[in-house]
């Protein structure tokens, strides 16, 4: 089955829930629109390298397309279609102004130089600026993708029409027009996401332990932002392996050693341990903060967490769903676990259509706002309809996209 394949089986029962219109269904099913491009990059030993990029609009019956864009060697159009679609459900959820995009170029960018990756980045640029625009579709950083790489891109873009248009893509640096709480926004997203769950669940958190998989940008700021609630952070990880801390780890620290170290081995005080022990560790939350389709029926049965907050987009397959469910562990979904980080996005998207910057407290203020009364809304719904708040999340998120298809008379 194709990861979208997979993706759709939930959004499937979410309609099974609800009196949804056939033709709100099939909109659903496909992007709007998808692009394929073949990308030259003059590669430092003279030779011409063609890569392969991929931009995917999904839906844009809210509002502009808005999404990351990925570098990995694993990135193909079925992945970035439904990376788009996951956008347009998450933006709905939070209810936000936006439908869903996402990109992203079938590349190991750790193989390549700073000037081959900065070619590259403005290459892709080139190739679908087409099809972007503040208006249009808002790229923004996804795995393996940060602020450094999207003031290439703007800059790239700004280039091409002529004039500044700081808002055709997030995640840049504050100096380009980023917003301020943007590089920590989609960790701080997930942990308000487990605090809430926490307080629904009546488990304190200052007793809770916690492992988290996956220790980048999400990942990190996700362990440091639980921990400053007073969890213990007994595991984290990343692609090279993991490791455990039976009395907890300070994950600033541990940002601090792997920046330095370049893997988390041999920090003090802690075991290696692998990636697939990390996920049955027994733990009272996980965070999923790595790539897709993690948690799976091979390891489901053995995961101990009560709550699962998914940091990544897709870590738990459909089948791993049902038997955590049956489990009774509380899973918070991708699209309201990390909406943390296109929220913020859409902040500075605001500040830079309106010329007006915002303080980092505003910044935080407003995310939590939203993000707080949107697990309020996912919550309530799946008391509501008796589900779990997966299914609620998309019954949310279709309530608001039925209305904005039906008052656009697409259906
Ligand atoms: P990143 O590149 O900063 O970090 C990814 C981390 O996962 C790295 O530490 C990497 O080493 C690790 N990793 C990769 N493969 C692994 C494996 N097999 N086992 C364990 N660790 C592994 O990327 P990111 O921006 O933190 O994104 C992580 C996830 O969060 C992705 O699914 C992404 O789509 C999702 N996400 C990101 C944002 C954002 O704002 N950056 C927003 C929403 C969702």
């Amino acid at each position: 089955m194709s990861i979208f394949e997979m993706a759709k089986i939930p959004l499937q029962k979410a309609i099974e829930k609800m009196d949804l219109d056939a033709g709100v269904k099939k909109l659903m099913e496909q992007p709007e629109r998808s692009m394929e491009v073949s990308i030259p990059v003059k590669m430092d030993d003279g030779r011409t390298e063609v890569f392969t990029g991929y931009r995917a609009q999904h839906s844009t019956a809210v509002g502009p397309a808005k999404g990351g864009i990925r570098f990995h060697p694993d990135v193909c159009l079925d992945e970035v279609k439904t990376l788009s679609f996951w956008m347009t459900c998450k933006c709905s959820v939070v209810g936000l102004p936006y439908g869903g995009g996402k990109g992203g170029i079938t590349v190991d960018p750790s193989k390549l130089s700073e000037g081959e990756l900065e070619r590259l980045s403005r290459g892709y640029i080139q190739k679908i600026a087409a099809i972007i625009g503040e208006k249009l579709d808002v790229p923004a950083p996804d795995v393996n993708t940060n602020g450094k790489i999207m003031a290439w891109m703007v800059d790239e873009y700004e280039k091409i029409v002529g004039h500044a248009a700081p808002g055709v893509i997030t995640g840049k640096p504050i100096i380009v027009g980023g917003s301020l709480g943007r590089t920590e926004a989609t960790g701080r997203g997930v942990m308000l996401s487990v605090r809430e769950a926490c307080k629904k669940l009546n488990i304190d958190i200052k007793q809770a332990t916690c492992a988290v998989q996956g220790f980048g940008n999400v990942g990190s700021w996700a362990a440091k932002l639980i921990y400053d609630l007073g969890a213990k952070i007994v595991a984290i990880s990343d692609v090279h392996g993991a490791i455990y801390c039976e009395a907890g780890l300070n994950p600033y620290e541990a940002a601090e050693y792997l920046a330095k170290h370049k893997v988390l081995s041999g920090y003090p005080g802690s075991k290696d341990i692998s990636n697939a022990e990390l996920l049955t560790a027994d733990v009272t939350i996980l965070v999923p903060a790595a790539l897709e389709m993690q948690i799976t029926k091979e390891n489901a049965e053995q995961i101990k967490a009560k709550i699962i907050s998914e940091g990544a987009n897709g870590p738990t397959t459909p089948d791993a769903d049902d038997i955590l469910a049956a489990k009774g562990v509380v899973i918070i979904p991708d699209i309201l676990a990390n909406a943390g980080g296109v929220t913020v996005s859409y902040f500075e998207w605001v500040q830079n259509l309106s010329g007006y910057y915002w303080s980092e407290e505003e910044v935080n203020d407003r995310q939590e706002k939203l993000l707080v009364k949107a697990f309020e809304d996912v919550y309530t719904t799946a008391k509501q309809y008796n589900t779990t708040m997966r299914i609620a999340a998309y019954i949310v998120a279709l309530r608001k996209l039925k209305d904005a298809i039906k008052a656009r008379g697409w259906c």
